[in-house]
């Protein structure tokens, strides 16, 4: 049953997921006088350690999904690989925002990518490998062969030079993929958007992203770049948020080519890694915002206050807390996880100008 907005603080936003983006969306929500319940499998989530509320289940439990549901007046997720039913699920009790067609679309690369076209968005080549015929007629090559879906951080991906490392990449991963033609970029860089409940937008300024192992490392804000490729990458958000009719954030990370074209490469409809910094150098903050969003709130100005660079401390990294500390220009923030594997973002530093390194 859909519930009246806008929702006033002192409202209960739920959220799916349990991980840091959710623990950061909590803390601007609080913020706000809002209070929050997340949704978790895990009895301790990072999330959770900051929210009065938390409903432990897992994403196909309808049971617990439904207690989850009532208790609170909006639901949002913070990662998209959340399962449709699970939205279903919640959506019975109470609105969820962005809803169900942005997961939809970002759980498959196939999908999303035939998206982006049919909006307008630029793309590199792409085509489908479903089968082994489709791997033997393939036309792009070299390419980066990707599983359609679960893939994420660089996993279930591989650069493929031959038709024979295709067959064999393709058998490997043993699903659905797609191909993609190697964009020889400049940099990358992600848009990302937030769109009201009124329909209105804004996108905060694009950062320059830094990846190794295909895990996003930092971002620089400025980018740098020339307007007029700023210009279209927003475009290209912008488009993407509205022609999703979502009401939330998406973040549309796309290739700047050494020719200057902008092609987008996926979406993430919650809030993204690449905007972190927003929490230290913009008037909003990209939780500030979603919060907003979601409960039919004014967006709020995405005014860059000053020059920042977010960098990921990622696995053992994270040791190194006394130095940030101990760093005028260093903002720290912590995820609040336990063990510090490789390869798991356990919290993040922003560099603010004018102390920058
Ligand atoms: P993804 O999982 O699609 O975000 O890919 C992870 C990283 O692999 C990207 O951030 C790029 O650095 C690189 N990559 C992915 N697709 C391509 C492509 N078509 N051309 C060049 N580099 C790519």
């Amino acid at each position: 049953m859909a519930k009246e907005r806008p929702l006033p603080p002192g409202s209960t936003i739920g959220i799916l997921g349990g991980g840091q983006l959710g623990r950061m969306t909590a803390m601007a929500a609080a913020r706000l006088g809002y209070r929050v319940t997340v949704f978790a499998p895990e009895l301790e989530s990072v999330a959770g350690q900051v929210t009065a509320g938390h409903v432990k289940g897992d994403y196909d439990d309808k049971a617990a999904l439904s207690r989850f549901a009532s208790q609170v007046d909006v639901v949002t997720y913070e990662f998209e690989n959340v399962p449709e039913a699970a939205v279903v699920e919640c959506r019975r009790h109470t609105p969820v925002r962005p809803g169900i067609r942005p997961i939809h679309l970002a759980q498959h690369r196939l999908r999303e990518k035939d998206f982006f076209r049919k909006c307008g968005i630029g793309t590199t080549d792409y085509q489908p490998v479903g089968s082994a015929a489709e791997a033997r007629a393939a036309t792009i090559l070299p390419g980066f062969l990707k599983t359609c879906s679960e893939g994420y951080d660089g996993k279930f991906q591989a650069k493929v030079a031959t038709r024979q490392g295709l067959l064999k990449a393709w058998r490997r991963f043993g699903r659905d993929c797609i191909l993609e033609a190697p964009v020889d970029f400049l940099c990358e860089i992600s848009a990302i958007v937030a769109r009201g409940a009124d329909g209105g937008t804004r996108c905060f300024p694009i950062g320059r992203n830094e990846h190794s192992d295909g895990i996003l490392r930092a971002t620089t804000v400025p980018s740098g770049l020339p307007p007029h490729t700023l210009r279209e990458a927003e475009r290209f958000g912008v488009k993407l948020a509205e022609s999703l009719e979502l009401v939330g954030l998406v973040a549309l990370e796309m290739f700047v080519t050494r020719d200057g074209a902008v092609l987008a490469n996926e979406m993430a409809p919650r809030p993204h890694n690449s905007g972190h910094w927003t929490i230290d150098a913009c008037a909003t903050s990209q939780f500030e915002q979603l919060v907003r969003a979601i409960c039919g709130l004014p967006l709020g100005p995405v005014d860059m206050l000053a020059p920042a660079r977010m960098e990921n401390l990622i696995g053992d990294e994270v040791r190194e807390w006394r130095k940030y500390l101990a760093d005028p220009a260093a903002r720290l923030h912590l995820y609040g996880k336990g063990k510090a594997h490789p390869g798991r973002k356990m919290g993040h530093v922003t560099f603010v100008s004018p102390w920058m390194p």
